[in-house]
């Protein structure tokens, strides 16, 4: 009788462990790129709809700017040899995406985010100096806006420009504002007015606090990108908060009951 009581008192507190323990959320890294199902292209807005439609809590994209200040949604800074930031939008309206779509603006890419249902982890990349970047931050939250996205619930930032970084501190209070480039300690990186983390998983295997000492400022912590089973176990166990991943379907299958949705 005495052991029944105490093996029913374990399976309490397992119960009780399982129920409290956070859940994890998913982010498809540029889209949903890896995906099998036909009109695949990282960064395509036909790869946000597929994120979408499967529920992702997140779905990943990248933008720059060209030379005559339009952003657009393109995660290499060169389209086959041509330097976006030095050169203008209509240099580039031959090119297409791998599943046919022309290189999307930032403006298109939002009126498939407002149809919703996928946070969107937006990332801003380096420009070739701060009064770009600062333009960039600055057209990127109007065009947020106006789209009826400029939302912590809907929005998240990330960039490995420590000034872009510090623009979107100051412009989008309340919004998750994640640090990519892994040089910066968690205390450092909260210093800095910036509030979370996305780094590379070897950056947390070989820093395996940093995820607690991140949590213990109640800064988020996302990481970047993870596709091996074995690292994406480590990942969860680390108890980080978002798996940004080129295997979506993969992390969300070990997950189960504990994957985060939108
Ligand atoms: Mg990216």
């Amino acid at each position: 009788m005495r052991e029944y009581i105490h093996l029913a008192a374990a399976a309490a507190v397992v119960a009780l462990l399982a129920s409290c323990s956070p859940k994890v959320a998913v982010t498809a890294h540029r889209g949903y790129w890896n995906c099998e199902e036909a009109g695949y292209a990282e960064n395509s807005i036909k790869s946000l709809e597929l994120a979408q439609k499967n529920h992702l809590w997140g779905s990943e994209f990248d933008v720059h700017m060209t030379s005559d200040l339009v952003i657009v949604v393109h995660h290499d800074r060169d389209i086959k040899g041509v330097n976006i930031q030095t050169h203008d939008y209509a240099d580039f309206k031959d090119y297409r995406l791998k599943n046919g779509e022309k290189l999307p603006t930032l403006d298109e890419y939002l009126t498939q985010g407002e149809k919703g249902g996928t946070v969107l982890v937006f990332e801003l990349k380096s420009q070739i100096d701060k009064a770009h970047e600062d333009y960039m931050v600055d057209q990127s939250v109007e065009a947020l806006k106006r789209h009826g996205l400029f939302d912590p619930k809907k929005v998240i930032f990330i960039s490995f420009s420590w000034n872009i970084c510090q623009r979107i501190a100051a412009l989008c209070p309340g919004f998750t504002n994640q640090y990519l480039s892994g040089n910066k300690a968690p205390g450092e990186v909260l210093d800095g007015g910036v509030n979370g983390i996305d780094y590379h998983y070897s950056v947390f295997q070989k820093n395996p606090t940093w995820v607690k000492e991140a949590h213990d400022r109640k800064m988020s912590v996302n990481v970047w990108t993870v596709d091996n089973e074995d690292d994406i176990k480590e990942m969860i166990g680390q108890g980080v908060d978002c798996i940004t991943t080129n295997e979506p379907l993969k992390v969300r299958k070990i997950l189960g009951g504990k994957e985060k949705k939108y």
